[in-house]
């Protein structure tokens, strides 16, 4: 194998390295993101329950005023039924203390629904509150693992970059540009075994002269089709 093609080969070996590397760096922000989100969804279901309880809380509120002045209403009727002397009047009083107390009777039927209610929305919040409380546990261990994560991550990046430095010394400048402009192309490996007369990369056949340049081992051969600097494989 050529000299150049085995240093290369250690290059790629470390580009591919960082590249996993990299990709996994920009997936935990998105683990903790997903976590957040999932958080605020909880937290936004918990403050609904929250906002119905106290609406109906004051619905229950105000029809203890509507029974509280209906009472009263009845009271005032009461006092004047016993002063009034013609029967005609008397009926009227009675009918609309009949009309008040039926009233009161509707209003505490939805007093006692708005009671349900408001126990079964007591219990779902609670509910909630632990699913809140357990979803920001979640955020906070994800958020921690991910920046250690990424700070080994960091650190495993950097030291490949050294070693590949180190490597890169070993090689010309013409040749390392040629392999960048590859990688930054194609986002995978460029330096490719011929494998049964085709490129190992892209899978097409190669000429018989590419093949012949490969087995005699003596020049760079890059693949006609997509480029990727090929080596014969024994
Ligand atoms: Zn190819």
């Amino acid at each position: 194998m050529l000299n150049e093609i085995e240093i290369l080969l250690k290059v790629q070996e470390k580009d591919l390295k960082i590249m996993a590397l990299e990709s996994r760096l920009k997936e935990n922000p998105e683990i903790v993101n997903k976590a957040r989100n999932m958080l605020k969804d909880a937290e936004n279901e918990l403050k609904e329950k929250e906002n119905l309880h106290k609406k109906l809380q004051v619905e229950r509120k105000n029809s203890e005023i509507q029974v509280e002045s209906n009472n009263e209403k009845i009271a005032k009727l009461d006092s004047q039924a016993g002063s009034v002397k013609d029967n005609k009047t008397y009926k009227a009083i009675q009918d609309e203390i009949l009309n008040l107390k039926a009233r009161i009777s509707l209003i505490e039927d939805t007093m006692l629904e708005n009671m349900e209610k408001c126990d079964e929305i007591s219990s779902q919040a609670k509910d909630l509150k632990e699913k809140t409380a357990q979803r920001k546990k979640e955020l906070e261990e994800a958020e921690t693992k991910a920046q250690k994560e990424n700070q080994d991550i960091e650190k495993e990046i950097r030291d490949l970059k050294d070693l590949k430095s180190e490597i890169e010394k070993n090689l010309g400048p013409e040749i390392l540009s040629r392999y960048y402009r590859l990688l930054n192309n194609k986002k995978d490996a460029v330096v490719v075994p011929s494998r049964n007369g085709s490129c190992g990369g892209c899978f097409m056949s190669l000429t018989p002269q590419s093949i012949m340049k490969l087995r005699s081992e003596m020049e760079i051969v890059t693949c006609e089709s997509c480029q990727r600097i090929l080596y014969w494989e024994s």
